[in-house]
């Protein structure tokens, strides 16, 4: 077999349905870590995969375990654990995508943020397989609600973030009460000692899959600003708008500081969101819908609020303050440059600081290159080129009101005043859905959606800011 034979997913003992739905997926090819875990994984083995964010890890553990579910046996046969409730919910949209080959599989999300009742209606079912967050797990498992004794497959993703999120404990407990003879596969886009510990404490002669963190050089222009302490704002506006990114990401080191600049640059008339944990899980979700679709151009993250997350199509990665750690500054811009564009990643430093700089060139193996403040342009259109295309309206009905897509689609463009081009992204939630347009005729839409009805039945709506 030459080596191209053993990268197509074609190479795996999967059904000719479960290529199918693969190749309509666009998998063609397995990523790196993809080619590496899943003939472990399918083999039934333990497995310590460690491999940056954007990777593929998510499909690296669900193929192996929807080509192995029972999909008779009504009972939970896998557990997923993630850090936070977008991770669980983008684990469990590709779960689903996956297992369109497969009849009547029943994915369930489990998180905290969320009522219970609805939740214990859903273990009603049976689920196959349970996605979730560590706190909530663990509380269905102290109910009685969430039954495991058939598990199989236990996988921990994004292991290293649980452990920074203090999860260690609540994780310990779900395992005491996890069948002995199972399959764990942990997933880690870093690999700190923590991680050795944990996989020696639950794992069984793991196979260890590592696949090397650093970038294509080519792919991500690295610059790095040297600033005194009170220039900090300034500059990143300065680097804002001499590179106008289409879309970017801000990553701060704390909360309040991510939620401060947001207000600094919206007072300069820039359009920033903010995303960090001390947020309403609500507040989270709907940043990061306006993000994705395309009504803010810039968020701000730190690394706990942003690690994970399938952000597509970066323009640009700044680190508004260097991480403490080289591999996490990695990690950080990794995000810029995907999908063969070249990326963006910018960083601010102080003459303090240079020690860090020094740890990143010894981490990456090459040296950083440094521009002076004084090269950045700052042209008139600047400001506009950084505002957002969209913007998003709330409609207070979900899927729960019957509301679809097309409903909405259809309520916006009936009197013609507005093309189906102008309406972007509309996601429909249980009892939420939100719409975006082009920011020209946002206001133009709230009126259409508020005046009139979305099949049949009136709505509030509002326009998100
Ligand atoms: P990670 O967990 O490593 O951060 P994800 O599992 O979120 O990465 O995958 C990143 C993106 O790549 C997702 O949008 C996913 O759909 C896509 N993807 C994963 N594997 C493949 C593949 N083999 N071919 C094409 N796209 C893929
Ligand atoms: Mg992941």
């Amino acid at each position: 077999m030459n080596s191209t034979d053993t990268t197509t997913f074609s190479s795996l003992p999967l059904t000719a349905e479960f290529l199918n739905n693969l190749k309509s997926l666009g998998y063609i090819e397995m990523t790196v870590i993809q080619s590496q875990s899943l003939p472990i994984a399918i083999e039934g083995k333990d497995l310590l995969a460690q491999a940056k964010t954007g990777s593929g890890k998510t499909a690296a553990f669900a193929i192996s375990i929807l080509h192995k579910l029972e999909s008779q046996t009504y009972k939970t046969q896998a557990l997923v654990l993630c850090p936070t409730r977008e991770l669980a919910d983008q684990v469990s949209k590709e779960f689903r995508l996956l297992a369109r080959a497969i009849p009547n599989t029943n994915i369930l999300t489990l998180c905290g943020g969320k009522p219970i009742g609805p939740q214990l209606a859903s273990l009603e079912r049976n689920p196959h397989i349970v996605v979730g967050t560590p706190g909530r797990i663990l509380k269905h498992l102290e109910k009685g609600s969430l039954e495991l004794e058939a598990l199989k497959t236990l996988v921990l993703d994004e292991a290293d973030r649980m452990l920074d999120m203090g999860f260690y404990d609540d994780i310990s407990l779900i395992i005491d009460q996890l069948p002995k003879q199972r399959q764990t596969l942990l997933f880690s886009a870093t690999y700190p000692d923590e991680i050795k510990n944990i996989s020696n404490a639950i794992q069984n002669n793991p196979g260890d899959v590592r696949v090397e963190s650093l970038h294509d050089e080519s792919k991500i222009k690295q610059i790095f600003y040297e600033i005194t302490k009170n220039e900090r704002t300034d500059t990143l506006i300065s680097l804002l708008l001499h590179f106008q990114p289409e879309s970017s990401v801000i990553f701060c080191n704390r909360k309040q500081q991510c939620q401060d600049l947001a207000e600094d640059l919206r007072q300069q008339g820039i359009h920033a969101l903010a995303l960090h944990g001390d947020l309403e899980q609500r507040q989270r979700d709907q940043v990061l819908l306006q993000f994705t679709n395309k009504s803010s151009a810039i968020l701000i993250a730190t690394d706990v609020a942003a690690r994970g997350l399938d952000i597509k199509d970066l323009q640009a990665v700044i680190n508004f303050e260097l991480s403490q750690d080289p591999e996490i500054h990695i990690h950080r811009i990794g995000r810029t440059g995907r999908a063969g564009s070249e990326g963006l990643a910018l960083s601010l430093y102080m003459p303090s600081e240079t020690p860090k700089l020094i740890a990143i060139e010894k981490y990456q193996k090459r040296p950083v290159t440094v521009a002076d403040v004084s090269t950045l342009t700052i042209s008139d259109d600047g400001f506009k080129k950084l505002e957002p295309l969209m913007s998003t309206l709330h409609i207070s009905g979900g899927r729960k009101n019957k509301v679809r897509a097309g409903d909405i689609l259809g309520a916006l463009t009936a009197n013609k005043e507005i093309a189906g081009k102008q309406i972007g992204k509309i996601d429909i939630l249980d009892i939420v859905s939100y719409v975006a347009v082009e920011k020209k005729i946002a206001k133009k839409s709230l009126n259409i959606l508020s005046e009139g009805k979305i099949k049949g039945r009136k709505y509030r709506v509002r326009l998100l800011k």
